[in-house]
């Protein structure tokens, strides 16, 4: 298997607070557009790594998701975007991806890692959120790609994207879910006017837009507020004190 080299979409790689893995273009905004906005409009800074360009996908051209991913940075207020070109459909937790992905770790210096979790049934979700994982993990070791110095991110916490499991935690996104879908709404191949071949069969969802909706609303209903995004942790969250864990009144 041949690695491409990644494509610089948006920006360019430099230090951020936080650094989000997807495996599509489109999946980080599904799962963890709404925290990102909030967090960004809090003054942190926000790198976006998609690790294929989508070239299998039924909806839109890889060239056409690329444009896409690029305006969806742009709306989001993200600092850059790169894409590291591995093969859709293919994704593998293997030595030559982990070092694409250890480098953009590297090279960004995040305190905080997000990734979709290992769930929904295409095989790059699975295989990615595993890749992450294991990234997250070399990028500490000093003797493991020593060109690029070794960092040690705090966290890495896994954005949910259809599931139902029982989240770590939930962040209320209220103020930002509208902004959320303004952002996924870049993404017109896919969500605003997405074109499939004549008798194509669905598998799965088919209106993104809704679902996004609806599930944003039932995570709120459990966070009680409008809207919510969810997040799973290997570990325990440790706080300080318990003002640090917002708990709303049932
Ligand atoms: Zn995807």
């Amino acid at each position: 298997m041949s690695v491409q080299e990644p494509i610089i979409v948006h920006g360019h790689v430099e230090p951020v607070d936080i650094l989000a893995f997807g495996p599509h273009p489109d999946d980080i905004e599904i799962g963890a557009a709404g925290s990102l906005l909030k967090w960004i409009g809090q003054g942190k800074k926000v790198g976006l790594v998609d690790l294929n360009r989508g070239e299998l996908g039924t909806k839109g051209t890889a060239e056409e998701r690329l444009e896409e991913s690029k305006e969806a940075a742009i709306r989001l207020g993200a600092t850059f975007r790169v894409n590291l070109g591995l093969p859709d459909g293919s994704v593998v937790d293997d030595a030559p991806s982990r070092e694409q992905v250890v480098k953009v770790i590297r090279e960004s210096r995040p305190k905080f890692v997000l990734s979709n979790l290992e769930e929904a049934h295409h095989p790059d979700h699975k295989a990615g959120a595993q890749l992450v994982k294991s990234s997250y993990f070399l990028s500490r070791l000093p003797k493991y790609l020593v060109e690029v110095p070794a960092h040690s991110p705090i966290g890495l916490f896994y954005y949910l994207i259809h599931s139902l499991v029982t989240p770590t935690f939930l962040v209320d996104v209220t103020e930002t879910f509208e902004r959320k879908f303004e952002v996924m709404g870049a993404y017109h191949t896919q969500f605003v006017e997405p074109k499939t071949p004549d008798g194509y069969q669905y598998t799965g969802i088919q209106d993104y837009l809704r679902n996004v909706r609806s599930l944003g609303e039932a995570w709120g209903v459990q966070a009680g507020c409008p809207a919510a995004e969810a997040f799973r942790a290997d570990k325990p969250p440790i706080v300080e004190s318990l003002e640090d864990l917002i708990a709303k009144p049932d």
